[in-house]
């Protein structure tokens, strides 16, 4: 349709033809530009891929060792052998001879009577006294 129309065009609209394959041109070499643009960064692209898969292979190991490791260390060394003997340590001591009363009636206090040693600070026998009969055992 346009081509046909080319022969007999009025300067005005030669003008725009102009001015619009100016436009054209700068279009072009914008294109060129931006495809150049393109490959360079589909080359970092791939550099970055290649560099995310060596990050990957070094980070894979430690990643599945260390949840291996706090796995076993829960487990084993915290909840069954220091809390329930602790626990349960305590609770035996802690039983009035006198009246038989247990747990939080008994408390430990300091015997300032028996000293342990002097220095670097001064460290006493302890000796638990029921609250409830005033008993010290
Ligand atoms: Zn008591």
């Amino acid at each position: 349709m346009m081509y046909n129309n080319l022969n007999n065009l009025s300067p005005e609209d030669e003008e725009e033809l102009r001015q619009l394959e100016g436009q054209i041109t700068e279009l072009f070499a914008l294109l060129e530009k931006s495809e150049i643009q393109i490959s360079l960064l589909k080359d970092e692209n791939s550099q970055l891929k290649a560099q995310i898969q060596k990050l990957q292979q070094k980070s894979r190991p430690s990643q599945y060792k260390s949840p291996q490791v706090e796995t076993i260390k829960v487990p084993k060394e915290v909840i069954p052998t220091i809390i329930p003997a602790d626990t349960s340590l305590r609770q035996n001591k802690r039983k009035c001879p006198n009246c038989g009363a247990m747990g939080f009636s008994i408390k430990e206090v300091d015997d300032k009577t028996k000293i342990i040693c002097y220095s670097p600070r001064r460290i006493y026998m302890k000796k638990r006294v029921c609250t409830k009969c005033r008993f010290e055992f």
